[in-house]
């Protein structure tokens, strides 16, 4: 029993709620991302939030954090499991397949934004629902494609006006080479196995990659000392990456090699890529993406290739609202109304009421009073919000039919009888 002073019951642990102010630059991220996305040829994609447990398993892969300790997976009235949707490259795959888009629309580039959810250790910034939005461009191997995804990030935190991010990029080559690099990487790292950390010593036998995206500082040290990828991966690896990296000079994108970057889930091929942010701490990534040829047929589809990134909603907007601030930008103004109404005498209340409806009706942005407050105590919440009129109703207003305007920063009243003019003054 809750024996503490609040005993209201509250959201479980790593949910988040998004009260109306935070929601300014929640919108701003999202809108700015939709244009960004359809005006690179990119459409928006809806799937549900929970899928059949097989799909994330045989996707992401059995050894990664995400399908070993992070899914919300249950029963339902089917034999089946389900499980909240963790990330959603895998269910718009599906979704491509079960459609059968590779017969009739082989190519196609989707977006997508909405909730994720992973049963992580609440930590800072950690979410066990969080939101992504990214791009899918699936039906190709073309590496300037590849390039084309990492652009779509960078142009959405550019236009949002994020300074200071990092593209990092690295191929960790395909089915043919990471074997044999698997295999020599797990051999050099067994030397070192007793100065690895408990769970680096585990991931040795069963997923020998994830040693590399370590965060610990001993691990990092004994990784930068092992043999790095670049020069284990196959000829067909090599071309792709010396492309990609070709094609983002001539495209003038700054960006770094990071050779331990690997990413936690099992499906990528060939290139990888994180966007970072210094803002973020830690945990720096705001972005992640890669190529991920091997998905679609993992999943019982035919060999397809296909790229993309998903950038997590709530970091970009830690990283936006850290370097706002410290460019000292407030972010976005408040919604503003246009319109409060102050009553005074309750007998004015129900006038109110329907002046209130034919102003919204016009379109004007007008509230009212709906705690009994005094006329006085009125103005000061029109104040308070920020109103650009306050329209004062009494009974004398009533009776002559007059709208009397306040302009609340230049304190300045018009009269007028006819409402049209009240709204055209509104609008001015
Ligand atoms: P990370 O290494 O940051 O945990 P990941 O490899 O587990 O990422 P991705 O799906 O590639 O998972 O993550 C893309 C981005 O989504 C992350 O960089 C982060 O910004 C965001 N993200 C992932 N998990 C969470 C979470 N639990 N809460 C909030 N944001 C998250
Ligand atoms: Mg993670």
């Amino acid at each position: 029993m809750d024996t503490g002073k609040n005993r209201y019951i509250k959201a479980p642990l790593g949910m988040k709620d998004l009260f109306p102010e935070e929601r300014v630059l929640w919108e701003e991220i999202e809108s700015v991302a939709r244009e960004e996305f359809e005006l690179s040829g990119y459409y928006e994609i809806r799937t549900p939030v929970f899928e059949d447990t097989r799909l994330f398993v045989r996707s992401i892969g059995e050894t990664s954090d995400i399908v070993e300790k992070e899914m919300y997976t249950f029963g339902d009235t089917t034999d089946s499991m389900i499980t909240l949707r963790p990330e959603n490259t895998a269910p718009v795959m599906r979704a491509y397949l079960e459609y059968e888009l590779h017969k009739s629309k082989k190519f196609q580039k989707f977006y997508y934004i909405g909730p994720m959810f992973r049963k992580e250790r609440p930590q800072a910034g950690r979410l066990r629902q969080f939101h992504q939005m990214g791009v899918e461009a699936v039906g190709s191997y073309d590496p300037l494609l590849d390039v084309e995804t990492i652009k779509v990030a960078t142009r959405v935190y550019d236009r949002l006006g994020l300074s200071g991010y990092k593209v990092k990029v690295n191929s960790i080559g395909c089915e043919k080479c990471r074997p044999g690099f698997r295999d020599l990487l797990k051999e050099e790292l067994r030397r070192y196995k007793e100065e690895l950390c408990e769970l680096c010593q585990a991931r040795l036998d069963r997923n020998v990659f994830r040693v590399l995206d370590c965060k610990k500082k001993k691990c990092r040290e004994i990784c930068n000392s092992v043999s790095s990828i670049e020069n284990h991966i196959c000829s067909g690896c090599q071309d792709h990456f010396t492309t990609v990296k070709k094609t983002l000079e001539d495209i003038h994108l700054e960006y770094v090699v990071d050779q331990n970057l690997v990413r936690g889930l099992d499906y990528y091929t060939k290139t990888v890529y994180e966007i970072t942010h210094p803002a973020m701490g830690a945990r720096d990534t705001i972005c992640a993406g890669g190529r991920y040829d091997n998905l679609i047929s993992d999943i019982g589809g035919p060999p397809i290739g296909a790229v993309g990134f998903a950038a997590g909603i709530e970091a970009s907007l830690i990283a936006l609202l850290k370097t706002r601030n410290k460019e000292n930008q407030s972010g976005n103004p408040p919604v503003v109304l246009d319109v409060y109404l102050v009553s005074i005498g309750s007998e004015t209340r129900s006038y109110c009421f329907r002046l209130l409806n034919n102003l919204r009706h016009a379109g004007v942005s007008v509230d009212m009073d709906y705690e009994s407050r005094s006329p006085k105590a009125q103005m000061r919440m029109a104040n308070k919000i920020g109103a650009k009129f306050a329209i004062v109703i009494g009974s004398e207003e009533v009776e002559k039919g007059v709208i009397k305007l306040k302009h609340m920063q230049t304190g300045e009243e018009k009269l007028t009888h006819d409402p049209e003019e009240a709204i055209r003054i509104i609008r001015e």
